[in-house]
């Protein structure tokens, strides 16, 4: 049995991130969007990133090159994260629908119910402390409930989404402030807000279950199996300290940005 994510080292959350990967590119849920689509478009950035964003769906960019907030509102999206000292590879972007709806129509709701798992699956794996969900899909998806970005926006809460609590922070869409300075205007001072976010760290955690009893190492399995000979054994190569601590450069976490 896979240990509970909140246990696993950054590079076996990675790991398994790129399974959940794999899965959804394949993944036939939608039969209109995944006859449409030319990429599964299902994240990019920092894989243990504390930051997150969940945009709506890839548009036609995005679909040729198979990597979120490409086009114009991600021109835009990069240029407030530099404002506030990040960078694209410092955070983890993602969207609702990895797949993009034909003719850019809004995501259905049983499109958005089909795909929630792969974005269940990026929250449990990246472990964010700061989910920032762009416009009404991702806030209205993560949140349950159907309050409007509009009244949200700006203001964090303490969520709880699968086994984690995030500090789930609702703005404005890029593509919304592309072409409405107010809007422009009001995005850029919520998202001046998200270096003080980040810096409060994780919200306090719901109770974990029990830590499962250490595995035993190959060389316990190993002598336990085979009749002590005396001969030294084999271990397996091990993987460098650093990575087996999950101290992995932030470089090395890079995903989809192939
Ligand atoms: N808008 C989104 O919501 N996501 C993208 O990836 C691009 C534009």
């Amino acid at each position: 049995m896979p240990s509970p994510q909140s246990q696993r080292t950054a590079s076996e959350r990675r790991e398994a991130l790129k399974e959940v990967f794999a899965q959804a590119k394949e993944c036939t849920r939608c039969p209109e969007l995944a006859a449409t689509r030319k990429t599964v478009v299902f994240g990019s950035g920092n894989a243990d990133a504390d930051l997150m964003f969940v945009g709506e769906a890839p548009g036609a960019s995005e679909d040729e090159q198979g990597v979120p907030f490409v086009g114009r509102a991600g021109k835009l999206l990069e240029t407030l994260l530099g404002e506030v000292g990040l960078q694209r590879t410092d955070v983890f972007i993602a969207n609702t629908l990895k797949c993009r709806p034909p003719g850019n129509r809004d995501p259905l709701p049983i499109e958005i119910d089909n795909c929630q798992e792969y974005l269940q699956k990026q929250v449990e794996l990246i472990q964010p402390t700061v989910i920032c969900t762009l416009g009404n899909f991702s806030t209205k998806l993560l949140r349950g409930d159907p309050t409007g970005i509009t009244r949200l926006h700006g203001q964090p809460e303490v969520l709880t989404l699968g086994r984690r609590a995030v500090r789930l922070y609702p703005i404005f869409h890029p593509a919304a402030a592309l072409y409405t300075p107010r809007m422009l205007q009001t995005l850029r001072e919520d998202f001046a807000r998200l270096p003080e976010l980040l810096a409060m760290g994780a919200p306090e955690q719901p109770p974990q279950e029990a830590p499962e009893p250490a595995p035993e190492t190959a060389a316990q399995a190993e002598s336990a199996a085979r009749p002590d000979t005396g001969e030294p054994v084999e271990r397996p190569a091990r993987e460098d300290a650093a990575a087996s601590r999950g101290e992995r450069p932030a470089e090395a976490d890079q995903l989809g940005l192939f």
